[in-house]
Order: C-alpha cells, then sequence, then structure tokens
C-alpha cells in the first residue's frame, strides 16, 4: 500500500501533525479497529483520508415492494428472514436470502454457484440490495444483486451511492464508514491543495476538499465521478510531469553534435538505399534530419506495422551520422536479428567506404578484443549488436546515434544511457509493431513519436484463414501445391514439444516429425527452435533464406525480423496461445513479396479458431494499428503487458484503457507546463513539484529537485 506515501506527498509541514495522527486516537475508531485497518496499509489518518472505494453502490431509487417494476434497476432496504442453500444434480448451487422489505413485503435475492454466500448473511440483518427485480408470482426477485449490510438502528441511507471499500477479514464496509466519516470531518480542511486554483477552473477540477468529500460521500454517482477524475487527473498529470521533465533533462542535460543534412548528402543516402521512399518514410526522415541537426539530442520512436519500412529509415539517420564522421550503433533484441540485420547493411552498404561491423556474444577473444579497439579509434563505422552488448561494454569513438530496435520490452526506465561521455548520442526507437496510443503516450511517452502507416509499393495482400481442424488435410495439399510452384512456407508452433498426454496438441519437433512422413513427405522440410544452438539456428535460416528448405517447421522464434521473401505460406498451429501482437508479427513473415501471402491459424484442440476473439480480431484486418488498440480492448485494463514489463508506475487510482482521455489530455499539458516553465518554479506549483520528483524522481533519474 502506498496510501501513506502519497497523502503525506499532499500536504504541508504545518498540517502535517494532525494528518499524520495514528487512526487509533480518531474518536470511534479506538485501538481494535486501528488495527484491523493497519492491515490494509492505513496507519495515520492521511492513509484512511487517501483510501479511496473501489466502486459504488448506486443505490438509487429506493423502492418498496408495491413501486417495484419488472426489469427495471432499483434497491430495496429489508431485514433478512430466510435464507435457504440448494445444490442441483448437476452439481451447481443457488443460494437464496428472503428480504421482508421496509413498508411491507418480501424479495428474493438469489445468487448461482456462489455459494460462499449462504455465509455472508444471517437472518434479522439489515440490508440493502441493488438490482433488476423481476415478478415470480408470488414475490419478486433479484438475480445477483449487489447488497449492503446495514448496521442496526441505522437511519435507512437517502438514496445516496454507497462506497464499496477493498477489504480485510473481520473489517466490514460499514466499520470503514464510521472511521471515513470521523476522518473526513475532521482532517478534510487541513489538506492543502497541490493545484493552484486558476488551474483548477482551467481544468474543470474540483478542490481538494470537495474531491474528498465527493469521492467517500457523494450524494450522487455524478459526485463520485467527478471527484474520481480529479484523483485520476492528478495522478496522471504527476506522471506525465515527470516523463516531460525527463524529456526536458534528455533535451538539455548534455549536447549532441548537429548533424545536418543537405541537398548532397541526402541525394548519396537516397542512392544508397536505392529506393523511393514512401510518402511516410519521407516525412519521417525529413523530422530526423531536423532533429539530427540540432545539438538538442534526438529522442523519437518509429511506429509502424512490420514491413512499413522502420529499418530503412534508422539506416537513413545512421548514414546522416556517418556522412559526418560520425559512428552510428544499432541495437538488435536478440543475437539473430543482430546477425540479420548486419547481414542486410553489409549488403547494402557494399562498395561503400562504411564499415559495419557485427558485435556478438559468441566472438572469441582475441577477435573481440580487436574488434572493440577498432570501434573505439574510429574505424568502425555502423556497429550492429545487441542492445546487451553496446549498452555495457563499448566504448565509442565518436558515437553519433544509436538506434534501439525494440521488441516486447520496452520502457522509460528500462531504456539505459548508452554512452557516458560528455556528448550524447541522438536515439531513434524502432518499436517492432505499433502500440496502442495510450501507451505510446505513457511507456513511451519521453519520445517523440513518427508514425508509417504507408507500405512500401508492390506488396501483396495476405489473406488469413480461420481453419477449422477437418481442413487440415486440404490445407497442407494447398502448401504442397504452393511449394510446387516456388514458394517457401513456415509451420509455427507456439512450443518445441509437448507431452506424451498432449498427444493432440502440436510441439515443433512432432509436428515435424507427422508432416515430413505424411501430408507433406517428399518436400524439404527442416525444424528450428529456441533450443538450438545460436550456430545451428543461424545454418538453418540461411539454409532457408537461400531457398534450400521449403518448409520451416519451427517455434515463435522466427518472430521477428527474419526476411525471406519467397516465404508466402504460413500455418500456426495451436495459434489461441498466441498473442495478439505475436500472431500480427508472424503474418508479417509472409507480407513481404509481390505474391499474394496465405495465412491458416488453427486453433488448439477443443477450441475453435472462429470464436476466438483474438483469432477473429486477426483475421478481421491487416492493419497493425487497429489490432494494436483492439487487443489491448480485449486484454482488458491494465493488462497490455505486465507492469514490470512495460517499465509502468502502479497507478493507484487511474486505469490507463479506461482513462485514455485523461492519459491523452494530461500528456498534452503536462508538455506544455514543461515547455514553459521546465523546472516547475512558477507560483503555486512547489506541491506538485514535490509530487513530481517524490515519486519519479529516482526512478526516471530526472536529477535533483533543484
Ligand atoms: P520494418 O523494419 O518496418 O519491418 P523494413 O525497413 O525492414 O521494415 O522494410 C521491409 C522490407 O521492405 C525490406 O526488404 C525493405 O528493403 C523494403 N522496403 C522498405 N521501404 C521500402 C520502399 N520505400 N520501397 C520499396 N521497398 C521498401
Ligand atoms: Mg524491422
Amino acid at each position: 500500500m502506498e496510501s501513506g506515501k502519497s497523502s503525506a506527498e499532499q500536504t504541508q509541514p504545518s498540517t502535517e501533525l494532525l494528518l499524520k495522527t495514528p487512526l487509533r486516537f480518531f474518536p470511534k475508531v479506538g485501538t481494535q479497529k486501528a488495527s484491523l485497518l493497519s492491515k490494509l496499509g492505513l496507519h495515520r489518518g492521511q492513509d484512511l483520508l487517501f483510501f479511496f472505494p473501489r466502486a459504488y453502490q448506486d443505490v438509487a431509487p429506493f423502492c418498496t415492494v408495491a413501486e417495484l417494476t419488472r426489469e427495471t434497476r432499483c434497491s430495496v432496504i429489508g431485514v433478512v428472514d430466510a435464507i435457504d442453500a440448494r445444490t442441483y444434480d448437476d452439481g451447481r448451487s443457488s443460494v437464496g436470502v428472503l428480504l421482508a422489505v421496509e413498508g411491507g413485503g418480501f424479495t428474493r435475492l438469489v445468487w448461482y454457484n456462489q455459494p460462499y454466500r449462504r455465509t455472508t448473511f444471517a437472518r434479522g440483518m439489515r440490508v440493502i440490495a441493488t438490482g433488476v427485480a423481476n415478478p415470480t408470482g408470488v414475490s419478486w426477485e433479484m438475480r445477483h444483486p449487489e447488497t449492503q449490510i446495514l448496521p442496526a438502528g441505522a437511519p435507512a441511507p437517502k438514496g445516496k451511492p454507497l462506497p464499496i471499500y477493498p477489504l480485510t477479514e473481520g473489517l466490514q464496509q460499514r466499520h470503514i464508514y464510521t472511521a471515513v466519516e470521523v476522518v473526513l470531518d475532521k482532517l478534510r480542511s487541513q489538506v492543502v491543495d497541490v493545484f493552484p486554483e486558476s488551474f483548477r477552473q482551467d481544468h474543470d477540477l474540483l478542490s481538494i476538499a470537495n474531491a474528498l468529500e465527493q469521492i467517500h460521500a457523494p450524494e450522487t454517482m455524478e459526485q463520485s465521478e467527478q471527484a474520481r477524475y480529479r484523483f485520476i487527473f492528478q495522478e496522471l498529470l504527476v506522471y506525465q510531469l515527470a516523463l516531460a521533465t525527463r524529456r526536458y533533462r534528455l533535451q538539455t542535460d548534455r549536447p549532441a553534435p548537429a548533424l545536418p543534412v543537405n541537398g548532397q548528402i541526402h541525394a548519396r543516402i537516397l542512392k544508397r538505399l536505392n529506393l523511393e521512399l514512401t510518402n511516410d518514410q519521407k516525412k519521417a526522415v525529413d523530422q530526423i534530419a531536423i532533429d539530427m541537426g540540432s545539438v538538442i539530442p534526438m529522442n523519437r520512436l518509429v511506429q509502424g506495422d512490420v514491413g512499413s519500412g522502420k529499418t530503412v529509415v534508422a539506416l537513413y539517420a545512421m548514414l546522416l551520422a556517418v556522412a559526418h564522421g560520425y559512428q552510428a550503433t544499432f541495437m538488435a533484441p536478440t543475437e539473430i536479428l543482430a546477425q540479420q540485420h548486419a547481414q542486410r547493411l553489409q549488403a547494402s552498404l557494399e562498395g561503400s567506404s562504411c564499415a559495419v561491423e557485427l558485435l556478438t556474444g559468441g566472438m572469441g577473444g582475441r577477435e573481440k578484443s580487436d574488434l572493440l579497439e577498432r570501434i573505439a579509434l574510429g574505424t568502425v563505422d555502423i556497429v550492429v549488436g545487441t542492445q546487451a552488448l553496446l549498452s555495457e561494454h563499448v566504448s565509442f569513438s565518436k558515437l553519433g546515434i544509436a538506434v534501439i530496435d525494440e521488441q516486447h520490452k520496452f520502457g522509460v526506465e528500462q531504456r539505459a544511457a548508452l554512452c557516458s561521455s560528455r556528448i550524447q548520442p541522438h536515439y531513434l526507437v524502432l518499436s517492432a509493431t505499433p502500440i496502442p496510443r495510450t501507451l505510446t503516450m505513457t511507456a513511451m511517452g519521453d519520445l517523440d513519436v513518427t508514425i508509417l502507416r504507408d507500405k512500401p509499393p508492390g506488396r501483396a495482400p495476405v489473406h488469413t484463414y480461420l481453419g477449422k481442424p477437418e481442413q487440415q488435410a486440404s490445407w497442407w495439399a494447398f502448401v504442397a501445391k504452393s511449394v510446387a510452384q516456388g514458394r517457401q512456407a513456415y509451420v509455427v508452433t507456439p512450443r518445441v514439444s509437448v507431452d506424451e498426454e498432449e498427444s493432440a496438441a502440436a510441439g515443433a519437433t512432432q509436428t515435424w516429425n507427422t508432416l515430413k512422413d505424411g501430408p507433406l513427405k517428399g518436400l524439404r522440410l527442416d525444424l528450428l527452435h529456441g533450443r538450438m544452438t545460436p550456430e545451428e539456428k543461424k545454418q538453418k535460416l540461411t539454409a532457408f533464406s537461400n531457398g534450400e528448405i521449403d518448409v520451416l517447421v519451427t517455434t515463435t522464434v522466427v518472430e521477428v525480423g527474419i526476411d525471406v521473401a519467397n516465404a508466402t505460406i504460413m500455418t500456426i498451429l495451436d495459434a489461441d496461445r498466441l498473442g495478439l501482437a505475436q500472431l500480427h508479427q508472424l503474418r508479417g513473415r509472409i507480407s513481404r513479396s509481390n505474391h499474394p501471402g496465405y495465412l491458416c491459424v488453427f486453433a488448439s484442440p477443443g477450441v475453435s479458431a472462429e470464436e476466438n476473439t483474438r483469432l477473429a480480431a486477426l483475421a478481421s484486418t491487416n492493419d497493425g494499428f487497429e489490432l494494436a488498440e483492439q487487443d489491448w480492448r480485449l486484454r482488458g485494463p491494465g493488462n497490455l503487458l505486465g507492469t514490470s514489463q512495460s517499465g509502468l508506475p502502479p497507478f493507484r487510482i487511474a486505469d490507463l484503457q479506461r482513462d485514455s482521455d485523461i492519459v491523452s489530455a494530461t500528456h498534452k499539458i503536462a508538455r506544455d507546463i514543461i515547455a514553459s516553465d521546465p523546472l516547475l518554479e512558477a507560483d503555486g506549483w512547489s506541491l506538485i513539484r514535490q509530487q513530481v520528483f517524490g515519486k519519479y524522481g529516482m526512478k526516471l533519474d530526472l536529477g535533483s529537485i533543484g
């Protein structure tokens, strides 16, 4: 629980005494309740003040039984008259609670398959139930209503929303209600607002005193929403101010070399690239040239679908640095990808004076020290390697730009500084696949963003099919026919091998065995998976790209970057085990050619591909940006990536998905504020500044509070 810390940040020293008073000293709280509350991390007055309900029971309007209307949501107050619990033959169960409703008459509450409800209620308890009522002939019934147990003898609530707080064993809502009431009464006026009043007015934010009142004791649901809005806004703004501050620091801490473009350099690079840039690529390289032309270090993210030409844009940026006599580095997430990138770069720079070298973990001592020496001397222009290798062990002579090819791992914190010299390189981050807008503004919120939507010309589309189990045979026949016509194919399985019991599921090894002696007999099949040595993997990939293998049975190691234009057929088995982003990445492998691509996804045994929402989404569109948003929605709040993986802080009240509008609003507001007041020195902003640095100063390396 962080509540203690975050509430302390809301206050000024003079009021801290009261706010810090231990809860046991508050009237009506006492030692016993205080010790229960401490299990929730609530120790002092301020902790409880900033302990927010997780939801509200919207009890309005209250009805008597005579006033109940079929299919209409309403609330009744009554006393538990009888409880029954049943178990049916098929194992299902129900719990029924008969309420004697105030004002006369009965309503039955019923829950199916929630046997624990049996112990929630006892005869004589006073209960508020909210739900949709329906007549049963003899009385009324509410299925799965929301309920609250009221303190005996308390006056009936007046139709106000009832807060629902997180609880712990032995503690009930009504205990928290009493304690919150006392704390609100004593402390509400003690809390100093972190926002200047004019700012609150401009952004329609409640004062802190009103917000506290309305979050704990709203008169209406709208009031609770207004209060939540204020706290969500505050939480997200503080984070966005931290990101904007970090961006400002990156721009001003150390200068980068100014590497401007001119007509001659531009023409030379384009000649090297030897292709017509798409419109989006043109815009991207223009923007990058502006960024790199200045001593303010570039920190730019290029997002685009697989095959949209991000690497080409990165190559432009690297060649611009090299044209000025600086070095460039390309950091890939894996050794395989580093190798591939190095090969591609070497091929496209063949015959030029630009020296590209690959640095790998497997290099021998002598070879490696020799390369490191040449990098330090500056005789190597472009160094390709993995992120780990390059950020830890290499010292460059004159590093002008670092390109970071990021895969599923990203985040503000993880983006380690590369170069400890006085000069900082320009940074270009490539995201493997489009990221939902909201995440771009949070996990990558300190970067400037360029988006590539156009596809390079001459790409045939990929057709995606949801395969039924009985269609496998004819699909393999299609694969064989396509191979006969000169194409190559991937067969992807999520796992290397599967256990005996699961023999119906697909492991790469088993699949390879089955296919080569069965449906794809006579074709040149080979097997690739992550447990092979880098040497083996490299050898198989090389054979596949040389056309010596027709069908590559593989795990998801081919997911990223593998570039074999002639491979246009892909089968994914057990596809429901893979994430949407990953599936789309895989599909990208067969969209690199002027031959149309064909993807067929089969689900695990017992799962229907058509009914699987992710697979259906995959088949519904080829647009990675659209899929990223769908994936984000499908996965539900707070779940696109594990928080630790995304590098995002745990938010107390904000939910990035639900609150995406507030994310974009605060993102913009924070950048505007930092643009005009980079150190947050303006009158009235000192408390916010304390929050920004207190929460994120260390984590995001924002420097001292100054
Ligand atoms: P990404 O990194 O976004 O997956 P790449 O930059 O690797 O995309 O480009 C994918 C393929 O398309 C490469 O073979 C590349 O040479 C080619 N390509 C990129 N941009 C263009 C373009 N404007 N015209 C033609 N081919 C292009
Ligand atoms: Mg790429």
